[in-house]
Formats: structure tokens, sequence, C-alpha cells
């Protein structure tokens, strides 16, 4: 873990900042996981407009029960990821993804790449703070969707520094982004 690095260029500005805010918000309302909580924005390209949102939940209707989300195998099975959460919520309301950004405070994981590419999202901007909490399981998984992106031109970035105002729940574990 400790010698794992991403190499994601890093990217400065309060817009970004602010964005990665609005996917932590989003994911502490809405996700449905007890130990991790994940979210997804999708914004247009020029970043005036917020085209979608999502997070990792369970398909509209299913309402499992305790034991069920409890169960990891169940869980995995079950639960659609932030990224096509966000990507869903688009087609639902009629808004292309095509040449988007997407602000996600982790990295996707390979079929979540492979969503963002053909869904035409060019840009992907993630949180360092997260991101350096990939656990090991879950590192190769990460470093073969990130050569995956780069393969299908979709630029990749991580904000370093402190987001603020909102909390999270990762690998079980609440902290402060
Ligand atoms: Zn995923």
């Amino acid at each position: 873990m400790a010698d794992w690095n991403p190499h994601i260029e890093l990217i400065e500005g309060e817009i970004h900042k602010n964005f990665l805010r609005e996917a932590y918000a989003y994911a502490w309302n809405h996700s449905h996981d007890a130990t991790s909580k994940i979210g997804a924005v999708i914004v247009s390209h020029s970043l005036d407009e917020i085209i979608a949102r999502g997070a990792n939940h369970f398909p509209c209707g299913l309402n499992p029960t305790k034991e069920q989300i409890a169960d990891r195998n169940w869980k995995y099975e079950h639960i659609i990821h932030a990224e096509p959460s966000a990507i869903f919520s688009a087609a639902r309301n009629g808004k292309s993804t095509e040449c988007a950004v997407i602000y996600l405070p982790w990295i996707p994981c390979t079929p979540c790449a492979k969503a963002i590419i053909d869904a035409g999202i060019k840009q992907l901007i993630g949180h360092k703070d997260m991101i350096m909490k990939t656990p090991e399981h879950w590192q190769q998984s990460t470093d073969y969707a990130l050569k995956l992106l780069e393969k299908c031109g979709v630029k990749k970035f991580m904000y370093d520094g402190k987001i603020g105002g909102v909390e999270n729940l990762f690998d079980g574990k609440l902290w402060y982004p």
C-alpha cells in the first residue's frame, strides 16, 4: 500500500473542489452501501452544468433486506457503482454525456472505466486523499482501469487538498475529506 502510486496528474482550482464536494455530499445522502459511500457527478465539458449525479446503490425497487446488504457476495452482485449510476441517471433524464467530465473522488474499477469510455466522457477528476486510501486488493484493478482510460483517450486528474464541509465512509471508516 505504501509503495502504490496511481501516477495521476494533479489539478488545482476551486471549481474542481466544489464538484468533488457535490460528489461526496451525494454519496453521503444516496449511497446504499453500509461500508463505502461513493459518489459521482457528471458535468458538461464547459463545466457550467451538472448533467447527472450518482452513488453506489441497489437498483430502484429491489429493496434488499439488512441481511442481504451485510452479505458481501450478495452486495457485489447487486450494487450499481456510482459511475454507471450517474450515466443511467443522465440517460433517464435525456441528457447527453458526450465530451463530459466526471468528478469521482475514487478511481473507477475496470467495468466502470469501460462505461465511462463508452458514455463519451473525456475527463475524470478524482480526489487524491481518497485515491490513496485504495485498499490493496483493489489496486491491481485500479491500475488496469487507469491504463484502459488512457488508451481510450480519457484524461485523468486528481485534486490534491482538503474538500471541507463533507464526511465520508470508506472501507468501514468515517473520515472528513
Ligand atoms: Zn465500478
